[in-house]
């Protein structure tokens, strides 16, 4: 009798159990993790808030520009660059990224064709709206990924300026994109625009825009066209020594520099978004200035 049972309710169990199995078994696997991507716009509304929950709220604003980078490299390498190095990050360490984002200080090269300059205001502005309206949508660590030296004094000088009024979220600015040292040997000395550094990475995140063969058809050179000391500084000073944006040697550029200088960024970057996801401190002593600068004669030392 027994063995009579057995062998009667094997062949509808069987399958049962193994439909059962192998329809569950995806569905677990995707309530456990479930992909999601990590570009702003490609997040449907509901799994933009599941990006903000597993993010911690913490969000990248990878920023770029459109200025001339000598004869060998498009418009938009900043731009390029560093949404390859964010989304990479992004993706080691959970982040939301937003979409692409270009309106810096670039005046010095409104000369060169294909720049697109705002004006100061506009600038600041539209970076404070910008900023405003990701912590709205619940990121309330906003990490500005600079991609643009011309960026350099605009934003730790947009970060002070948090504190002229409360916000609710912590602006955190990340501006390195070089190692300074390790790596395939560079071959060259000067390297700060369009030279071997900048083309090496975009051999990388870009190659298909690298035309290395006309690298060599101007001349990266410091032209030392002002005589000050240096610790005098002017707005000229860019456009005296690198007039054609160029301030490097490209055609020394190698995928090997490259790969080291990428691979450094994307890993820098996503320790950088760890450690912020791990600061309980920034927005609580934010709070807690901006309480006490409403009474400062109340503050003691
Ligand atoms: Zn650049």
């Amino acid at each position: 009798m027994p063995i009579s049972t057995t062998t009667s309710t094997r062949p509808t169990i069987f399958p049962i159990l193994l439909v059962v199995l192998l329809s569950a078994l995806p569905s677990v696997a995707q309530a456990v993790q479930p992909k999601l991507s990590v570009h702003w716009e490609e997040l449907t509304a509901a799994d933009f808030r599941e990006g903000i929950h597993r993010s911690q709220g913490t969000c990248l604003l990878p920023f770029g520009i459109l200025e001339k980078h000598g004869p060998h490299l498009p418009l938009g390498t900043d731009l390029l660059d560093v949404r390859y190095a964010a989304l990479h990050a992004a993706e080691k360490e959970y982040a939301v990224v937003f979409p692409e984002y270009y309106f810096g200080q670039i005046a010095e090269a409104r000369h060169e064709p294909g720049t697109v300059a705002y004006s100061r205001d506009m600038q600041l502005a539209l970076l404070q709206e910008t900023t405003d309206e990701m912590a709205r949508n619940g990121c309330k660590k906003v990490v500005i990924v600079n991609g643009h030296g011309g960026n350099e004094s605009l934003l730790p000088y947009f970060a002070q300026t948090q504190l002229d009024k409360p916000h609710d979220y912590v602006v955190y600015i990340f501006d390195r994109r070089t190692p300074e040292s390790g790596g395939p040997p560079k071959k060259t000395s000067i390297d700060m625009h369009a030279g071997e550094s900048e083309t090496s990475k975009m051999m990388i995140s870009r190659p298909d825009t690298v035309h290395i063969d006309r690298a060599a058809s101007e001349s990266g050179a410091d032209q030392h066209r002002q005589n000050l000391p240096e610790d005098v500084y002017t707005g000229i000073w860019w456009y005296a020594r690198f007039p054609n944006h160029y301030s490097g040697d490209g055609s020394a550029a190698t995928k090997e520099l490259g790969k080291y200088q990428m691979d450094w960024w994307i890993d820098t970057l996503a320790r950088t978004i760890r450690a912020v996801k791990a600061d309980e401190v920034s927005l609580k002593l934010q709070n807690e200035f901006y309480e006490k600068s409403k009474h400062p004669l109340d503050t003691q030392p």
